[in-house]
């Protein structure tokens, strides 16, 4: 059989633990024997990113830059007892933060939807998308706990010498907390482009939600940033690819989220895109089911399975056991960096078998062949769980 050629390539980010595991598994299975697969290899495995004193991870994320197109593996954030268990010079910041901070991107996540595992919210029939503006509001806030009476203040000290402003927030009586919260107009105005790029592309309708009644200038600036950004550099393409555009309150957003069928791209601020994609996810069905996807403004993107490393079943398998598990959104990461690369290079060969390899996959999982932990999940159940290896081999089969 002839491989389907590549004009140019994609950049490759190697992981660790069980999903570096899988990652070489889904390659040889699935990849290697269909495409001559071109990539430029960066290993973000812990020891090499010790090694490089984490050089390489920035290196991968220019790269990405440069060819446009990336595919991550997880990776482990080092803290404390993995300094310990792989002896490393140093603690890193995560791989995740200094690549998002290189391509200034945000992050879209989708659930892959089968029909024999249902949302546990009835009414879905396609997956809901969330754009989570990754930067500033309560995870970069300062607080402070008032031990009594007295007066707190916003103090803002101009860096040219002009005349400072102060609000009161509260003349307290008695204890309390305060916090401070910021956000830059350009990280907002980033983080509106990504999501129409990204809406343009997927053909989604674009919902944006806020609380700007109560949080009249704070909310109140997202809401006119990201209506700018629609009207002036984006409502003509988006008319033109058929995408809408629609703006509510956060509660009313949330409403019509349980009674709607889905379909549509939720671009959320900072806290609610934490909280919402955790429960999209949960509500769809599992952890590894579910895609990332980094977009920067430039128009690069990473491609990224949203679950980690899967740390507990890499010691199982180090001891000699088969694990069970689910390579689904590892498999979708290639797929969806393999057809941006098609899109990119006009190369349908290479689109058309990324959109084979994942109805082979959502296939065998249809078929009753699937991993434990949809296994769980599944009506009706399969009659056993596959390990890694016999479902990437299902997979394989019918591609
Ligand atoms: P995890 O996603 O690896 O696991 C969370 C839970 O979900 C575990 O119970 C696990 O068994 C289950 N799970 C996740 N993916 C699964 C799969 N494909 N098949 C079956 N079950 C699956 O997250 P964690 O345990 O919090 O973190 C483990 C390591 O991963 C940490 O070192 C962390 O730093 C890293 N991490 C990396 C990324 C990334 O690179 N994108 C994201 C999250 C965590």
């Amino acid at each position: 059989m002839e491989k389907i050629l590549m004009k140019n390539p994609i950049v490759e980010i190697d992981g660790d633990e069980m999903t570096r595991v899988l990652w070489a598994l889904v390659k040889e299975k699935l990849l290697f024997p269909f495409v001559d697969l071109k990539t430029e290899y960066y290993d973000l495995g812990l020891e090499n990113r010790d090694a490089t004193n984490d050089a390489v991870t920035a290196e991968s994320a220019r790269a990405i830059q440069r060819l446009g197109v990336g595919v991550k593996c997880a990776t482990i954030t080092s803290n404390a007892a993995r300094q310990k268990e792989y002896s490393l010079k140093s603690l890193h910041p995560s791989p995740n933060a200094t690549i998002r901070s290189i391509l200034d991107g945000t992050v879209f996540r989708k659930p892959i939807a089968v029909s024999c595992v249902k949302p546990s919210v009835s009414v879905w029939k396609k997956p809901i998308v969330i754009g989570r503006h990754a930067y500033g509001d309560v995870y970069k806030n300062a607080e402070m706990y008032i031990p009594s009476a007295g007066k707190v203040e916003l103090v803002y000290t101009p860096d040219d010498g002009s005349a400072e402003k102060r609000v009161t927030v509260m003349d307290m009586k008695g204890p309390g907390v305060v916090q401070g919260m910021h956000n830059m107009d350009e990280s907002i105005r980033s983080f509106a482009r990504a999501c129409f790029l990204y809406a343009i592309d997927q053909k989604l309708p674009v919902w944006f939600a806020t609380k700007d009644t109560i949080s009249k200038t704070y909310d109140g600036r997202f809401k006119e940033l990201f209506n700018g950004i629609y009207e002036k550099e984006f409502k003509a393409k988006c008319d033109a690819a058929g995408v809408t555009y629609f703006y509510t309150l956060i509660d009313d957003a949330v409403a019509r989220v349980v009674k709607g069928e889905g379909g549509f791209l939720w671009a959320c601020k900072n806290y609610d895109g934490d909280v919402m994609s955790d429960m999209i996810a949960s509500a769809s069905g599992s952890l590894a089911m579910m895609t990332s996807v980094l977009v920067s403004p430039s128009g690069a993107v990473e491609y990224e399975a949203a679950h980690g490393t899967v740390q507990q079943h890499y010691y199982r398998w180090q001891k000699g056991e088969k694990t069970s598990t689910n390579p689904v959104a590892l498999i979708f990461a290639w797929t969806g960096a393999l057809a941006k690369r098609a899109e990119l290079d006009n190369t349908p060969a290479l689109g058309g078998f990324a959109k084979k390899l994942e109805e082979a996959t959502l296939r065998s999982i249809e078929d009753g062949e699937m991993t434990g932990d949809l296994a769980r999940l599944a009506e009706p159940a399969p009659a056993k769980a596959l390990d890694s290896w016999e479902f990437v081999d299902a997979i394989a089969k019918r591609l």
